[in-house]
């Protein structure tokens, strides 16, 4: 018999949803039931869906770690049953989420794919309708009964791309998202084009494992010429402060003015996780390749190599949550978990 795959749309909420208040013009998430309606060409595809909502569909920008878990569990419990899922997402923390998704979702074996749009389903001219079918095709696409791609993307205008490499670049575009350091390992034309020797390689344990705990006690922190030292000093005394996301220049450089270097010796002291990524768009940390950055690397401060700065926090939250030993923590960052890094 040939196999057809059954996948869950899950609808989180966000733009592909929403319809215009008629009083106020602002846009807000609508009913469910009303994207079948606007997509009647979901009949034709080649494989099962059935569809969950959320109670209350949220704007991404009310995304939050709790709700990280709510998507999660939402996977784990219809795991069984599912060949693949759909992830209905606003596009503002979308790369948030996928990230955070990719590091919850331990042993996945099957297709989480987020998507959304720039334009509501509704709208003539909206990028929801191709965005929404071909990351369906995609996530149902077999081989010998085997899911194709098994992690966490993020399909949008004509690409898949890994989840946790991707960042919102246009509020505008329908090309909304970029995967700086890492291409794309889907490209949608005539033919849906596999970069199949890019995907992560199929793993052999079969038990899904879902890692609730993400700790949020952290901050992003993007330097600038002319940041001041008690503000900095300020920030890094936040008693609660678990770990800083240090968005730092090129290739990983910081200021070596004394008052720079000292404060955050004396936070990596207390036992601050300090990780340094690149507020360029693209490329890669490389500490001490330049004198900028040879102390940080002598403070301890951890290399973020070249994730993006969601795939950062989300990894930050997640080494957090599972408590990883002091002793152990940089190594484990600095490794690649689920390919948010070379
Ligand atoms: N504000 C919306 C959201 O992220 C934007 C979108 O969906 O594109 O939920």
């Amino acid at each position: 018999m040939r196999f057809k795959a059954k996948i869950l749309l899950i609808y989180t909420g966000g733009t592909i949803g929403m319809s215009k208040d008629l009083e106020t013009g602002a846009l807000k998430a609508f009913d469910f039931s009303r994207l079948w309606q606007q997509i009647p060409e979901l009949e034709q595809l080649d494989c099962e869906i059935e569809s969950v909502s959320f109670e209350k569909p949220i704007d991404s920008s009310n995304m939050n770690p709790e709700i990280w878990g709510t998507i999660a569990k939402m996977i784990a419990s219809n795991y069984g049953q599912f060949d693949g899922f759909v992830v209905l997402h606003g596009t503002d923390t979308m790369s948030y989420t996928a990230s955070a998704l990719s590091f919850m979702l331990e042993n996945l074996a099957k297709p989480v794919i987020l998507t959304g749009s720039q334009l509501p389903i509704g709208d003539l001219r909206t990028d929801a309708k191709e965005n929404l079918i071909t990351a369906i095709q995609i996530a149902s696409h077999h081989d010998k009964g085997q899911a194709v791609f098994q992690e966490v993307g993020l399909y949008f205008e004509y690409k898949l791309y890994r989840g946790n490499r991707t960042t919102k670049v246009n509020a505008e575009h329908f090309k909304a998202f970029n995967s700086p350091n890492y291409p794309c390992l889907v490209e949608s034309g005539v033919h849906l084009k596999w970069n199949s020797h890019l995907l992560l390689p199929h793993t052999d344990i079969q038990n899904l494992k879902v890692h609730y705990q993400l700790d949020a006690q952290v901050l992003i922190l993007k330097l600038f010429p002319g940041i001041c030292g008690t503000v900095l000093q300020a920030i890094l005394g936040i008693p609660t402060l678990k770990g800083i996301v240090l968005e730092t220049y090129g290739t990983g450089n910081a200021p070596t003015s004394h008052s720079f270097v000292e404060s955050l010796q004396q936070a990596i002291h207390k036992g601050l996780y300090v990780i340094n990524v690149t507020q360029c768009s693209s490329g890669s940390v490389d500490m001490g390749h330049y004198e900028t950055s040879r102390e940080l690397k002598e403070l301890g401060v951890i290399s973020g190599k070249d994730i993006t700065t969601e795939a950062a926090i989300t990894k930050l939250m997640y080494l957090l949550g599972k408590n990883t030993p002091k002793n152990d923590f940089k190594l484990a960052f600095e490794t690649s978990l689920r390919g948010e890094m070379n």
